[in-house]
């Protein structure tokens, strides 16, 4: 398979010309702040502008079953050339004027963000970002955790403030033909432990459950975290994307795996740490810590989405499952001023009415992933996840 596929036609038809732009480049130094319109911006669903998840690479060295099948992401797929990416100051602009425009939170995502070249680099060049307040920014990173034990230390100095690491199991056959290179489960935990010892907590461990696949994990998963300082959070497996096959059956709704685990280890509700806040959060009974379960299919949380995506080429998205984004790479590389490309991010968000989870809800007891009418969505490696 060659080509776009996974990323769609819908996109590439936004995609401007490129220049080249050369990266890393180590003088971080502080940008001057961009104008704040009225901050923060609102989306036409009252909605304010709060989280960016940038996208710093597509290329991953796993094939998660749910993300990037082989079949798909095989060796002849092409990735983007590192020219269409964003270059490290393009993406710490944008940054800083949706910072100017509300945004609290920036998380690092992909395919794997720590296989771009140089990661480090650009954690500085967004660490030194302020809020209009004057506050620092939250900056956070997902990863497979792969490459965590030798990272985390620059990571930590760098100013990364957290990482979240996916493991979908602890049994190695299992997280082997899941992660579907082979790789060890031993080698993620250590990288867990990396990132624990360098301080880049509190770590939050993602867990994405497959019916067939890996629920039978679920219990084990939670008593090994248990009594951790490893915040433990169960992700239902998403119709995000066009290639992974995804199959309603296959959904393990969050209703299902609490009641598993409180049969055995008994929990409580507790309350949201934020509004927005994902996931919702449990407690052992006994004060063995917490766990969150992410229910992206069974329990829309559309009303408090403040997130937005920019993929590696520089597209907005305003929802995970948008068939279509916004080329802010073209404004910026064809020489727009600041001023214009806040006005272009304050634009789009404020026109924003996304809210794929509530109306994919209301359909047919859900037997069909499309709200979207057919036309093909973002793969989860392009959009971040
Ligand atoms: N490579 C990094 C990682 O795996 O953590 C970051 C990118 S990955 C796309 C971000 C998150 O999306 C991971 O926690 C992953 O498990 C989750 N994810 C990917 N595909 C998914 C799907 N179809 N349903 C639910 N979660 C998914
Ligand atoms: Fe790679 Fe993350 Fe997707 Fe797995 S979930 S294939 S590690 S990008
Ligand atoms: Fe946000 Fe879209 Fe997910 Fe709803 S479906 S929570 S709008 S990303």
């Amino acid at each position: 398979m060659s080509g776009v596929a996974g990323r769609g036609p819908e996109v590439r038809s936004f995609i401007g010309e490129t220049d080249a732009s050369g990266e890393p480049r180590s003088t971080a130094r502080p940008a001057p702040d961009a104008p704040a319109l009225d901050t923060p911006a609102f989306d036409a669903l009252h909605r304010p502008l709060r989280d960016l998840r940038i996208s710093v690479t597509d290329r991953c060295n796993f094939r998660c079953v749910y993300c990037m099948p082989k079949e798909i992401f095989g060796r002849d797929y092409a990735f983007l050339p590192r020219e269409e990416l964003l270059s490290f100051e393009e993406i710490t602009r944008l940054a800083r004027v949706a910072v100017a425009n509300g945004v609290e939170k920036i998380r690092l995502t992909g395919g794997e963000p720590l296989l771009r070249k140089g990661i480090e680099t650009l954690i500085g060049m967004l660490s030194v970002l302020k809020t209009p307040e004057g506050r620092p920014l939250d900056i956070a990173l997902t990863t497979n955790g792969s490459a965590l034990k030798h990272l985390a230390p620059a990571l930590k100095a760098a100013g990364l403030h957290r990482v979240t690491v996916s493991l979908d199991s602890l049994d190695d056959e299992t997280f082997r033909t899941m992660n579907d290179v082979r790789f060890p489960v031993q080698k993620v935990l250590d990288g867990i432990q990396a990132a624990h010892d360098a301080g880049l907590g509190p770590i939050k461990i993602n867990m994405v459950v497959k019916r067939g696949q890996n629920d039978a994990d679920v219990v084990a998963m939670a008593r090994y975290f248990k009594g951790t300082p490893f915040i433990l959070r169960f992700i239902e497996y998403m119709d995000v994307g066009a290639t992974n096959g995804w199959k309603l059956d296959e959904v393990v709704p969050s209703a299902e795996i609490i009641e598993r685990i409180d049969a055995e280890l008994p929990l409580e509700p507790m309350g949201a740490n934020y509004p927005g806040e994902t996931s919702a959060r449990w407690r052992y009974r006994d004060g063995g810590g917490e766990i969150g379960v992410i229910s992206s299919v069974t329990h829309a949380f559309c009303g408090d989405c403040t997130r937005a995506r920019v993929s590696v080429e520089g597209t907005l998205f305003t929802c995970l499952f948008a068939t279509a984004g916004h080329d802010l790479r073209a404004l910026m590389r064809g020489g727009c001023s600041d001023d214009e490309l806040s006005a272009r991010l304050a634009g789009i968000w404020r026109a924003r009415t996304d809210r794929y989870s509530e109306l994919r809800s209301t359909r047919t007891a859900g037997l069909t992933p499309s709200p979207t009418g057919g036309a093909r969505r973002i793969e989860m490696s392009y959009i971040g996840g």
